[in-house]
């Protein structure tokens, strides 16, 4: 199989694929290229993140980036934003904090929803970086919960499956309006 990234597009739910797993992949010119092109497309989206079968691939590689923000710790021991975007291929949370933290989450496969979600506010990481090589990497805060959305995402889950009885109140028609629109 040969992807063209230029051809790839945000997939908005409900599609088949944000629903499956994603297969483990290789760091070669190829997937670097996918890469590449879902960190335009989450610019372009003004996202902090965004995983491959957002993109109608089943791969494990996701893309992230939370930029710095004034309100920041400066000097953290442990980061919570990057300066740079970030790719990481077939990821795995190794190690979690054993706190759950709330916080509204949106999603760029879910346009007009949000809803809370409780996560772990710290986790560690192993995944290859696009050099190929494997890396053991922690964050905190809003990049520990990013990491953590898309890895989800690598297995087919989504916030509508997280998100508190209250928000899901809150987004309950729209969440139907979306369901319906996908079943034309
Ligand atoms: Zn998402």
């Amino acid at each position: 199989m040969s992807v063209d990234p230029a051809k790839l597009r945000i997939e908005i739910s409900p599609t088949e694929i944000l629903r499956s797993k994603g297969a483990e992949v290789e760091v070669n010119d190829e997937t670097r290229a996918v890469a590449a092109r879902m960190v335009d497309l989450m610019r372009g989206a003004e996202g902090i993140g965004l995983a491959a079968p957002q993109v109608g691939l089943s791969w494990r590689l996701f893309v992230a980036h939370v930029p710095v923000h004034e309100d920041d710790p400066v000097d953290a021991e442990i980061p919570c934003n990057t300066v740079e975007p970030q790719a990481f291929f077939n990821p795995e949370i190794i190690a979690f904090s054993d706190d759950l933290e709330p916080y509204d989450e949106g999603c760029l496969s879910l346009p007009g929803i949000t809803g809370e979600v409780r996560r772990p506010s710290t986790v560690t990481m192993r995944a290859l970086d696009l050099g190929g090589k494997q890396v053991e990497v922690r964050a905190t805060g809003l990049l520990a919960r990013c990491w953590q959305h898309e890895i989800d995402h690598l297995d087919g889950v989504l916030i509508l499956d997280k998100m508190s009885q209250m928000s899901r109140l809150k987004n309950r028609s729209r969440i139907k309006a979306m369901e319906k629109a996908g079943k034309r």
